[in-house]
């Protein structure tokens, strides 16, 4: 299979938390260059991929109509969200895209803009979930976030940030007091910082912590008991995850408590690690290179080992490249799979 054209988002909504069977990898969604259609792409283990990345960024700007802007991008505003300036100045502002909105709930919507462009429709109105992660960084520590997501894109922010463990504990009916409870919540984890729970050290809370970091550790850690440990280490990495499970419960019933209001029924825990596909038998290997950003035209080839969210494992001989596909939205890409 051959496909060409600009990389617009990584999909994870194909996957229903409250009946997992199984394993899954992502879509992948591609705006085709000649149809302009958006075109699903699976990429699973063991499957041969060849991958081109043109560093050129895309507009990916949904207008109301539904369509894609794809004008190509001079400069880049923010790295995450790759719009063109003429898609800039039709929206009221970039703070209401990445959920800090700039006007109170009674004066919405502010501008003309805000109807136009779809967001106040869109965004603003929608419902959010309100999720817990966490990551096992050392034999005992943990670090944890807090985050958010619109119940019309759900669970793909949950899943593509590659969390072993989740919590979802609320829900709120639009942004404003979606934006309340997630700062809230920050707060709440931030005094948990250096704390023990479940036998668990608490060692950040923040949200600077990129997630091509989580995921490496991650590997390193999933590599080793594939490959190098005795049967008794195995048991014992095996058995932080029932840790951070039970730690996760508890946090998330902390939060749930602390927004009465908007708590879930149940705080619903997923073991995510064992969701993502992943071959375990390819995850040996003899260096790991992170890849975030392109600077020029990159080819990378290699067999698919698999998914940890939105990251893609790569093997090509004895590198394992963590390929961070959120990252290149916007991109020109050219996917080959056998
Ligand atoms: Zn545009």
């Amino acid at each position: 299979m051959e496909l060409k054209g600009v990389l617009a988002y990584i999909s994870w909504s194909h996957v229903n938390l409250d009946h997992i069977k199984g394993r899954y990898v992502p879509k992948l969604v591609v705006i085709e260059s000649r149809s302009r259609k958006e075109i699903e792409v699976e990429m699973k283990p063991g499957q041969q991929l060849e991958l081109m990345v043109i560093p050129q960024r895309y507009c990916i700007f949904r207008k109301p109509d539904g369509k894609y802007c794809l004008s190509p991008i001079g400069r880049l505003h923010v790295e995450s969200i790759p719009f063109c300036e003429r898609c800039y100045n039709l929206i009221p502002s970039i703070k209401c895209i990445v959920g800090e909105p700039q006007c109170k709930e009674e004066e919405a919507p502010k501008s003309i803009k805000c109807i136009k462009s779809g967001i106040y429709q869109d965004r603003c109105k929608v419902p959010r979930f309100h999720y817990f992660l966490a990551y096992p960084i050392g034999h005992n520590s943990v670090y944890i976030k807090v985050g958010i997501q619109r119940e019309t894109t759900y669970p793909t922010r949950v899943l593509e940030q590659g969390a072993p463990i989740i919590a979802l504990y609320a829900k709120t009916p639009n942004i404003w007091k979606g934006r309340e409870v997630e700062v809230e919540s920050r707060l709440v984890l931030e005094e948990m910082v250096g704390k023990s729970i479940s036998g668990l050290r608490i060692e950040h809370a923040s949200e600077k912590k990129r997630t091509i970091a989580m995921v490496e550790k991650l590997v390193r850690r999933r590599s080793s008991i594939a490959s190098t440990l005795e049967s008794f280490m195995e048991v014992k990495h095996e058995d932080i995850y029932d840790l951070v499970v039970r730690l996760a419960r508890e946090v998330g019933h902390v939060l749930a408590e602390r927004f009465r209001g908007y708590k879930l029924p149940e705080v619903k825990v997923i073991r995510a690690i064992d969701l993502y596909d992943m071959d375990e038998a390819l995850l040996r290997y003899d260096r790991i290179e992170e890849i975030t950003s392109i600077r020029g035209t990159s080819k990378f080839k290699g067999t698919v080992v698999g998914w940890l969210g939105s990251c893609l494992l790569l093997k090509e001989k004895g590198i394992l490249r963590i390929i961070d596909l959120r990252r290149l939205r916007g991109c020109l890409i050219n996917i080959s799979i056998s």
